[in-house]
């Protein structure tokens, strides 16, 4: 066995359609490339389940000690980029810039770990003109009035990632779109020459077959043999992609090096929006804004992680109350952590209950790793973080040895940030924020003994504007960080 496969981590691979032992081309380095938006409107909440999958696979990567070279490409020069640019009136790099902002914006407040680079489709256009001629030099690719084209015929093994059949279909023609189905396959466009509007909107570049710009599928073909070599450990995006775009991607690919492109292609399902397709025309968008004015980020990605990456999940109201409830039972054990921590020091035994607690700490973190290791199943990792969860919650509730408890925490937080679940509220708040907290606390506690309750309230209100919650129970009033 090597030192990859020792660590047990078990991948679902989209062409061979099986779970493989993930073994990198570089022991301990893993080269990655997801797909990334075209950058022509705000990213939609389906797109968010792609990206969040995406993280979790890099966070996995991370725990398991792989180094990550972690890529995303932007996708600022297509057909429907120009098109709806040219629509609005404006440059297609003013147009692309803003909603790679509000992309990137979107990965920010769900917590998505940055890729190492993000990559423009239009830094790259001159080693697609090198890439295409390459292409034609092979005999694999023709210059046509309208373009460059990839000849599928060259390429016998056309259609083994999505399983299309060429010989059943009847090649009519050539595909000039960058988006087809698959009743349609056809020589697909590597360069398209450049409309007069094209020419008149600046949108080309200069190529031995005139001016022009690259069609959609060489774009990724390029920039992963720019960043990553000849074969990328793991290629990943939304499952609409796996035919056309992976499948032109692996044709370009392999035609120009003669060496296998992909080790693993993973696949992230759609998300349904009650039971349908989100489209506009059905009228169920249902836009990023939206979702976080209802729930907190973290309840959303809960969401996402209570079911498995390539199985179908649903957006409704009701999963998402679900989600919501889920998230605030992992997180109220945070809150009742960092309320422990504050109180006196007076119990330092180890005994029974402790003992238990650092062995359920040892079989949840298992079982954790057992489910992820399995092709990412962040259900059952979910349900492993509940059991830790409640055992954490049962000790709580008797006499605490903060020595055991700190080592129990630790562990709960680094499984919850390998989910991404949590992260923002740190470990709690610095001494000099707990200290004037706490202060605050006790001025109100004597205001309460003297009965002036019109100010003691206006306290609680004052602290719950800034996000400190005040409560008031039996045993005194504890407090904690409330976060959106
Ligand atoms: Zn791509």
């Amino acid at each position: 066995m090597t030192m990859d496969e020792k660590k047990g981590f078990r991948l679902y691979d989209t062409l061979t359609r099986r779970k493989k032992p993930f073994e990198p081309i570089e022991t301990g380095k893993v080269r990655m490339y997801v797909c990334g938006p075209t950058v022509y409107s705000d990213p939609h909440i389906g797109n968010f389940r792609t990206f969040t999958a995406g993280d979790i696979l890099r966070r996995w990567l991370d725990y398991r000690g792989y180094d990550v070279f972690h890529v995303m490409n932007i996708t600022d020069i297509d057909d429907k980029t120009i098109r709806d640019s040219g629509e609005e009136g404006v440059s297609l790099e003013e147009f692309t810039e803003r909603y790679t902002k509000s992309f990137l914006r979107g990965l920010d407040l769900m917590n998505i770990k940055r890729a190492t680079t993000y990559p423009k489709a239009t830094d790259y256009a001159p080693r697609m003109v090198e890439f295409v001629k390459e292409l034609l030099d092979k005999g694999v690719a023709y210059v046509a009035s309208d373009g460059v084209y990839f000849n599928i015929d060259k390429f016998p093994e056309y259609g083994k990632l999505s399983g299309v059949d060429t010989s059943k279909v009847e090649k009519t023609d050539r595909m000039t779109e960058d988006e087809y189905d698959k009743e349609t396959v056809n020589d697909f466009a590597l360069w398209k020459t450049s409309t007069p509007e094209e020419l008149e909107r600046g949108i080309y570049y200069e190529s031995p077959w005139g001016k022009g710009r690259p069609g959609w599928h060489i774009e990724c073909s390029v920039m992963t043999r720019s960043l990553c070599g000849d074969t990328l450990d793991i290629h990943a995006g939304g499952e609409d992609l796996i035919f056309p775009h992976h499948e032109n991607e692996i044709a370009q690919s392999e035609s120009l090096t003669g060496k296998e492109f992909v080790r693993n292609w993973v696949h992230v399902r759609f998300l349904m929006i009650n039971g349908r397709k989100m489209s506009k025309s059905l009228g169920n968008y249902v836009t990023f804004d939206e979702v976080l004015s209802k729930y907190s980020a973290d309840a959303f990605r809960y969401f996402f992680l209570s079911v498995h990456y390539r199985r179908p999940l649903d957006y409704t109201d009701a999963a998402m109350g679900i989600a919501q409830n889920s998230a605030a039972r992992l997180e109220n054990t945070l809150d009742l952590i960092d309320d422990t921590l504050r109180k006196e020091d007076r119990y330092y035994d180890f005994k029974e209950t402790e003992k238990a607690l650092l062995e359920a700490v040892k079989e949840h973190r298992g079982q954790f790793e057992a489910a992820m290791d399995d092709d990412l199943d962040t259900h059952s990792a979910l349900d492993a973080l509940h059991a830790l969860s409640g055992a954490i919650n049962e000790y709580l509730a008797g006499d605490v040895n903060k020595g055991v408890l700190l080592r129990a925490a630790k562990a709960y937080r680094e499984l919850l940030s390998v989910l991404g679940l949590f992260e923002k509220r740190g470990a709690g708040v610095d001494d000099l924020t707990e200290d004037l907290i706490e202060t605050i606390a006790q001025v109100r506690e004597r205001l309460r003994t003297e009965k002036n309750f019109q100010l003691s309230d206006k306290i609680r209100e004052d602290l719950e504007r800034v996000g400190v919650v005040l409560s008031d129970t039996a045993e005194g009033t504890s407090w904690k960080i409330a976060r959106r």
